[in-house]
């Protein structure tokens, strides 16, 4: 109760105390520590997906500069060999503006990406950019950009249908529960339809042989996936787990110990604070950790 009352109450607290109980959730804010981080995941046998925070964007300019940060990322993962892809937002590299300006904005990233052997994977965001997302995912497999996959959010109803056609050009899809707030119509609201979904497209998407980044810290979905690899005896080739920075570590560490292949988000940058207060709502101990914060005064 407490913990969801905190959660609800979050836009209220004071962004230096958001700051420092999510500091475990974000690299940094500069690429130099996006870098540090991952090298210590590449040694602890995890490989990583970055992510420049921002989303949302509205001015051309602003599109342009997060296109080039992206662009950095690319060059500093080749620089350092590190065993990494990059994550992007769309609505980050102009969505909002206009659709050509950014296919051309996310056609550039991922152009450089292919030839330094690196994959984007395109992040999923609500609900009025899921096709637009697809449709650009389409396009850049159509002009040979195939170095790039989509994200399926098991909350969506029309994620089976969206399977089935992204099966025809084996799709390399993420899949996870799905992180927005989306009307009934259109998305299952329930803890245990989500899981049910989920298991229902994992499935699926092990049928078709697709390649399939299992994004989720829940137990019962973890299990749940292991077991059908096991039982479809599923090789290493076609699937990975996936999780994000600071989220159940202990259980990160025995998934890649059991000898899976685990890939770790990996977000930095200055726009810190929506992605920070989403983690924070799903953090079941967010109260203790804000109520720690505030009486050590971020010590
Ligand atoms: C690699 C990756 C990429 C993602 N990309 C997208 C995307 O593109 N689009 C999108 O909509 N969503 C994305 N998500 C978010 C996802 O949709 C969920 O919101 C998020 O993963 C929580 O769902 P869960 O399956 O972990 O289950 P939950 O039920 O939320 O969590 C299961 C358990 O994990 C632990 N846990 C979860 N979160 C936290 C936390 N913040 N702090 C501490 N403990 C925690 C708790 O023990 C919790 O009981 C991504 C998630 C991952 C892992």
């Amino acid at each position: 109760m407490l913990n969801q009352l905190i959660a609800k109450s979050l836009p209220i607290v004071p962004k230096a105390i958001v700051r420092q109980v999510s500091n475990r959730y974000i690299a940094g804010e500069t690429i130099q520590e996006a870098v540090q981080t991952v090298q210590k995941l590449n040694k602890a046998g995890a490989v990583g997906t970055i992510d420049v925070l921002g989303e949302f964007v509205s001015s051309r300019t602003q599109a342009e500069q997060e296109t080039q940060m992206s662009s950095n990322v690319l060059e500093a993962i080749n620089q350092h060999d590190l065993k990494s892809g990059l994550s992007v937002k769309l609505t980050s590299l102009g969505l909002d503006i206009d659709d050509e300006f950014c296919y051309n904005n996310v056609r550039k990233i991922v152009a450089r990406a292919q030839e330094i052997k690196r994959f984007v994977r395109l992040d999923m965001e609500n609900s009025p950019y899921t096709t637009k997302t697809i449709d650009i995912y389409h396009r850049l497999n159509s002009e040979g950009l195939t170095n790039t996959g989509v994200v399926i959010q098991a909350y969506m109803r029309r994620s089976e249908d969206d399977i089935r056609s992204l099966a025809k050009t084996g799709t390399s899809v993420r899949l996870c529960k799905g992180i927005y707030i989306e009307p009934e119509e259109i998305a299952f609201r329930g803890r245990e339809e989500v899981q049910e979904n989920y298991k229902r497209l994992l499935r699926l998407l092990f049928d078709h042989n697709m390649y399939v980044g299992i994004a989720t810290h829940d137990d019962i979905l973890l299990d749940f996936a292991q077991e059908e690899i096991a039982k479809r005896g599923i090789k290493s080739d076609r699937y990975e787990f996936q999780m994000l920075l600071g989220v159940r570590e202990q259980k990160r560490d025995a998934l890649i110990k059991a000898g899976h292949k685990m890939r770790i988000y990996v977000p930095f940058g200055h726009d810190w604070y929506g992605y920070s207060v989403r983690r924070l709502k799903e953090n079941p101990e967010v109260a203790g950790h804000i109520f720690k914060a505030m009486f050590t005064g971020g010590r």
